[in-house]
């Protein structure tokens, strides 16, 4: 067979919208692969959580693509010189990826194949804007979000219109080196992932639904509902996001185009997207992102390390209900609501006096949309040593903030079930309970729920005091 060209999927695991298909498509026959390179990821490779998605989603793509998607584990370079010799190859197209060690990579690749006059096609199928394109004039990178988006969002410059599905595909398969899905090794040995996977569909198909149902059902509401953990006004659409079944533009355009819905809204939920390009670009121009305190004085912060506070807080038993919530629903589902990550990762940080970089690591493992680019961006915002992050004095109080986001504990009483009976007035601070009201509820603290690891208010105060003396040293 002849003009076969090599369409190496990565984070673009859709068919619609995804511009280096739609380009290979024109001629020819394309050979789509998948690599799980488990070589080049090191302390990158994904956690378990995101494992499970990728399963589920390749397999979800080999269906769209006749079953002719070949998989294959190990070091790309040598898997793609492999096909270029078996099908005398001399195009490979891919959609490129962000991640400072997937760049590496790909730059190592394609210089390589380029000197052996193999031709290789890059686009962009991930991102509204290229990283190194929204630049403020002088050149250099934004650290500050509200310019980069602007100029991002500026009207000479809309976010590229989607594309549609190609409208032919001829197909075919390496049924001589790939191997089959399950040997990826992307599923544990022990199945807890059957309990997570229950709460989603994945898949391009499963995408554009959730799409659907939420620019019609939850769009409406966004800029305030958002808050709400109870509230269907997110769009849960981060996993998808991340994998590449949805593009960030066919997201951006059905929000955009969405006439039955209010502008602020539209503009909020849009933002938000925008948030997400500023993390690409952070991760982008900072590739030390995720390791390294972007301010620089957050270096010497006393942290205060206790490994037993560590555990009680990853598995939920931290004595501050809406906190244990958060870290069961992530341990539950794979996902946590925005607001609710924020106040977990405040409370580690600022509470607890662990060093963020910790409860970076347990979202990697344990979040399907685990992303390098908005984990560590995000973490850092919560610590206060990112670039445009809260400021550090800024602590979200666990009761206040059970009271004011899940006042009728809807969120709460579903994932700490054995405070389902106790009253509003106490769901946020059981140890304010007198006794009668904790043994109606059948409550007995520090047996069948945890009495609180840390007094709140004393551990703002020692947060304050860690952070006044970092400010001392004016680094
Ligand atoms: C400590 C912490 C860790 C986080 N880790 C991740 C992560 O690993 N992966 C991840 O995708 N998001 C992460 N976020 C950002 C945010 O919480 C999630 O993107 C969001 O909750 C996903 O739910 P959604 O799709 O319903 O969001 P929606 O509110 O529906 O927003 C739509 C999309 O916009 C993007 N987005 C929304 N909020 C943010 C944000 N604050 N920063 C960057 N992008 C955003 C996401 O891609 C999201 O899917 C983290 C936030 C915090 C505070």
């Amino acid at each position: 067979m002849k003009d076969i060209k090599v369409l190496w999927f990565r984070q673009d695991l859709r068919i619609s919208d995804n511009p280096a298909l739609y380009e290979a498509s024109k001629t020819g026959n394309i050979l789509p692969i998948y690599i799980y390179d488990n070589k080049n990821s090191k302390e990158y490779d994904m956690g378990s959580a995101s494992r499970c998605w990728l399963y589920h989603s390749l397999n979800s793509l080999n269906n769209a693509l006749e079953n002719k998607l070949s998989f294959y584990i190990g070091e790309p370079i040598n898997i793609l010189r492999e096909l270029i010799n078996e099908y005398q190859v001399n195009q490979i197209y891919w959609n490129r990826c962000y991640e400072p060690w997937r760049i590496n990579r790909d730059k190592n690749i394609k210089e390589e194949l380029r000197s052996s006059n193999i031709e290789i096609n890059t686009f962009n199928g991930s991102l509204l804007w290229e990283p190194w394109e929204t630049l403020k004039d002088d050149g250099t990178p934004y650290r500050v979000f509200t310019p980069y988006y602007r100029k991002g969002c500026s009207k000479a410059n809309p976010p590229r219109k989607p594309l549609s599905k190609p409208n032919t595909l001829n197909l075919i398969a390496d049924n001589k080196h790939s191997v089959k899905l399950d040997k990826l090794g992307l599923l544990p040995k022990i199945s807890w992932n059957k309990k997570i996977m229950r709460h989603w569909v994945c898949g391009e198909s499963a995408a554009q639904n959730r799409l659907n149902d939420f620019v019609n059902e939850g769009l409406t509401g966004y800029k305030e509902g958002r808050n709400f953990p109870r509230k269907n006004n997110v769009s849960r659409l981060s996993p998808h996001l991340h994998f590449g079944e949805i593009s960030p533009n066919q997201i951006w355009y059905a929000a955009k185009e969405n006439n039955d819905c209010a502008s602020n809204d539209k503009d909020h939920f849009m933002s938000e997207l925008g948030w997400r390009e500023f993390s690409h670009s952070l991760l982008y121009h900072f590739p030390e992102l995720p390791y390294k305190n972007l301010q620089s004085k957050f270096d010497l912060f006393p942290w205060n390390h206790d490994e037993k506070k560590l555990e009680a807080w990853r598995h939920g038993k931290t004595g501050y209900p809406i906190v244990d919530a958060g870290m069961r629903e992530l341990w539950q589902t794979g996902y946590v609501h925005n607001r609710i990550r924020m106040v977990v990762g405040s409370f580690l940080v600022k509470n607890l006096l662990i060093d963020w970089r910790y409860g970076e690591r347990w979202f990697w493992d344990c979040l399907i949309d685990a992303d390098l680019a908005n984990n560590s961006a995000s973490w850092q915002w919560v610590a206060g040593c990112g670039a445009d992050a809260a400021p550090y004095f800024r602590i979200f109080n666990p009761i206040t903030q059970g009271n004011k986001f899940d006042s009728t504990g809807t969120y709460t009483r579903r994932y700490v079930p054995e405070l389902e009976k106790l009253p509003d007035k106490y769901l946020f601070s059981p140890w304010e309970a007198p006794d009668e009201v904790l043994s109606t509820a059948n409550i007995e603290l520090g047996v069948n729920y945890p009495q609180p690891i840390v007094a709140a208010s004393d551990s703002r105060e020692m947060a304050l005091a860690a952070f006044a003396s970092i400010k001392k040293e004016n680094v």
